[in-house]
């Protein structure tokens, strides 16, 4: 009995998995498909995650939001965007349970900078995330990186889960770093996008419907520029991780409508840690020859 116990537990432990994963990628291996979080689709589950901030107002608002409605959330933050102004803002998602995590020194397109490059920028912020955390007397151990502009593994001089894996291993010995993606697009970026557009986008993702993403076109002068262009979602996923950026005063209202609807509908927001697919499955710590 004891045996069966002990290989059911061995089985259960041989299907987790983190990205990247312990392995060499090839550089053939491209895409975002297989990092989807599909542990939570049609479970009504949904993880929030916003890029690019911290926003010396639009933040605070939204951590208010956030607090309102008793959600965590992660925060894919760059650090260069830390000043004496933002670092308390970042002090306080710490303090009130949000995930902080990597998304650059510097808003980079890592298909467009040399391995070193790749991997300086991403120890500039993980460095600034562990100061962060160790000022807010928390340890940090869940530890992801997203990639800006989902740009990944179109370098031909290197795979860039590779080099994420080379720079844990020399700031952790072990590979801690974890790749997020994402399963739902609000496009709250998109300039034309309202408050409105960006709730109709996300409830779309778990009623079917329409939804919002993007289009490019020419204005007179020949600039390029974005706006927005409606689909249907027909088969929507009912879960999965939200992408979206909290610079934007927009996706403020557009998440606290989603909030309210989420409240209303049994739809549950949960921390990123908990979906299956952002367990964090390994004990890291710093080497400290790094202070
Ligand atoms: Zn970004």
């Amino acid at each position: 009995m004891l045996s069966l116990i002990f290989a059911f537990m061995l089985s259960g432990l041989a299907q987790e998995k983190q990205y990247p994963e312990d392995r060499s990628y090839r550089s053939d291996e491209r895409g975002f498909f297989q990092y989807a979080a599909r542990s939570a689709h049609n479970t009504s589950t949904y993880a929030l995650t916003f890029d690019d901030g911290p926003h010396l107002t639009h933040t605070p608002k939204l951590l208010d939001i956030l607090k309102k409605y008793q959600v965590k959330a992660t925060f894919f933050i760059i650090t260069e965007r830390l000043s004496p102004a933002t670092r308390p803002i970042v002090q306080r998602m710490i303090e009130e349970g949000h995930i902080v995590a990597n998304h650059g020194e510097i808003h980079h397109n890592s298909n467009q900078i040399s391995e070193s490059e790749f991997k300086r920028n991403l120890e500039i912020a993980q460095l600034k995330l562990h100061a962060l955390h160790e000022a807010a007397g928390v340890d940090f151990q869940k530890l992801y990186y997203r990639f800006p502009y989902a740009a990944y593994g179109a370098n031909s001089a290197y795979h860039h889960m590779n080099a994420l894996q080379s720079l844990s291993q020399a700031l952790y010995g072990d590979n801690c770093l974890q790749f997020a993606f994402w399963d739902v697009d609000s496009n709250d970026w998109v300039p034309d996008m309202s408050p409105e557009d960006i709730f109709q986008s996300l409830k779309a993702h778990e009623l079917g419907g329409r939804a919002f993403t993007f289009e490019s076109y020419r204005n007179a002068s020949g600039k390029l520029l974005y706006r927005k262009k409606a689909y249907t979602v027909t088969t929507p996923p009912r879960g999965g991780v939200i992408l979206q950026h909290d610079i934007h005063e927009k996706t403020l209202k557009g998440t606290e409508l989603f909030l309210e609807f989420a409240k209303n509908n049994g739809v549950k927001i949960v921390e990123l840690s908990e979906l299956e697919e952002y367990r964090v499955l390994r004990q890291c710590s710093l080497k400290s020859s790094l202070f």
